[in-house]
């Protein structure tokens, strides 16, 4: 039956052996497709009694020589992955619409199912990705690959392949996939912006168009950017650097408002990092280098090397937030008020509407948000020092200032006189059903020594 098909495949034409075997792919586990061919071949000059002739890939019908060429384009692979670390990769083969009409003739001339057996396409990838991978020592990796090898096999003539053994790296296209770096950062001075902040006059250009020409930029000093530096600023160029990649992105896990500090075991977040030619530095050596380089105005804790997961995980990932306010009343308050008051917000939840101050653009709307807990000092009878542990989402400036009724209930409204915050500071960001921190997401150990970067006790 088997030799029956590979006699009916052979009478096609001259087809050689991995063309020959790839129709029966699905057999005998171990073997690739030309030891098929080449047993069936085999076989069939035996049971004929017929003198043995091989068909080299040059002369095949059906492949047109491409079937010789995976040693050639694995070497043109692993050249143009030279100097890009990566521990795993895939290949992708886009094969010219002939050949794969070839493929459909060569069973259908033989009488059998179009499409039986492998397509050339998924032997070339695992042909060319099993030399590439044996080369460099690295493994296969059909998800998320480090980086990814596209053959476009119109891209070379595989006859002239087959002569000098080699193919032109136009045919080989070499991505590479970015690398991720996840750490908590800590902001200890205020008007810091977690993001860059381009200026919203000069566009980020720091110029502007004067009588006399170009002039620096007035609203921004002709620095381009409204703040003189954002925690994305300290972190990207040294993550980027010691990746050695082209560009970086910081992903952080919800923000805090500019002139808030974000104390204590610090705000997740993920630095993204576009085609990385190194992709595992020493966190713990990155971790000093930046916290150097900021100079006590931001400092990240915890880094570690991470998996594109953690940007879903850190962007969405529901927590729940610590604060630290100072408050200042408009008239005198008294202790047992502040403490009734007090008592009445903990544990309640909040109706918000959306304040103007967030995005003019937003639709209103109003939320409600859950005050888990809430305690604070008086200081004098018109200044106050509150805590609370707020869930996700809540307006803490609004909660204390009501913001013109806008949230109910409110400290300013239970004490019945204008409340303000004049200082906040986050000083938690914990995952409200688990720590962000899920140790699948990482790809290196964690460090002994390294300050715990778990803030969710
Ligand atoms: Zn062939
Ligand atoms: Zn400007």
């Amino acid at each position: 039956m088997i030799t029956e098909d590979a006699r009916a495949l052979l009478s096609t034409g001259a087809v050689c052996d991995s063309c020959l075997g790839r129709p029966f792919a699905d057999r005998s586990f171990g073997l690739t497709n030309a030891e098929r061919g080449r047993a069936l071949r085999t076989t069939v000059a035996l049971a004929d009694d017929e003198d043995f002739e091989t068909t080299a890939p040059a002369d095949c019908w059906v492949c047109e020589g491409y079937c010789g060429t995976f040693d050639a384009v694995a070497e043109t692979i692993v050249d143009a992955l030279e100097g890009t670390a990566f521990a795993t990769y895939q290949v992708g083969t886009r094969v010219p619409p002939l050949v794969e009409e070839n493929e459909r003739l060569l069973r259908e001339d033989a009488g059998l199912e179009p499409d039986v057996g492998e397509s050339m396409k998924r032997e070339m990838n695992r042909e060319v990705g099993r030399r590439v991978g044996a080369t460099t020592e690295t493994e296969v990796d059909f998800d998320r690959p480090d980086v990814l090898a596209v053959v476009d096999l119109e891209g070379f003539d595989p006859l002239e392949a087959l002569e000098s053994g080699t193919v032109t790296s136009h045919a080989v296209d070499v991505q590479i996939n970015p690398a991720f770096v996840y750490g908590r950062y800590r902001k200890l001075e205020r008007d810091i912006p977690q993001t860059e902040w381009p200026c919203r006059e000069c566009g980020g250009s720091g110029i502007q168009l004067g009588d006399d020409g170009e002039e620096p930029c007035d609203y921004c000093g002709g620095s381009g950017y409204l703040y003189d530096t954002s925690v994305e600023q300290v972190v990207r160029p040294h993550v980027v650097d010691a990746m050695d990649g082209d560009e970086g992105t910081f992903h952080g896990a919800g923000r805090e408002d500019v002139d808030a500090r974000m104390l204590e075991e610090g705000r997740p977040f993920v630095l993204e990092v576009k085609r990385p030619r190194v992709r595992d530095p020493d966190p713990a050596e990155l971790e000093a280098e930046i916290n150097e380089a900021a100079d006590g105005a931001v400092e990240v804790a915890g880094l570690r090397l991470a998996t594109y997961e953690m940007v879903e995980r850190v962007k969405e990932h529901d927590a729940s937030k610590h604060y630290r306010a100072d408050v200042e009343f408009a008239e005198s308050v008294d202790e047992d008020a502040f403490e009734t008051a007090l008592a009445e917000l903990e544990g309640t939840t909040v109706e918000q509407y959306t304040p103007e101050r967030v995005d003019h653009r937003r639709a209103g709307l109003t939320r409600e948000r859950t005050v888990y807990a809430i305690d604070g000092d008086l200081r004098s009878p018109t200044e106050a020092e509150v805590r609370l542990h707020g869930e996700g989402g809540l307006y803490v400036k609004e909660l204390i200032s009501s913001d013109g009724g806008r949230t109910e209930p409110s400290l300013a409204g239970l004490l019945g006189t204008d409340a303000e915050v004049t200082a906040l500071d986050v000083t938690g960001v914990e995952g409200e059903n688990e720590p962000f921190e899920r140790e699948a997401y990482f790809l290196d150990e964690p460090r002994d020594g390294s300050e715990p970067a778990t803030g969710d006790a």
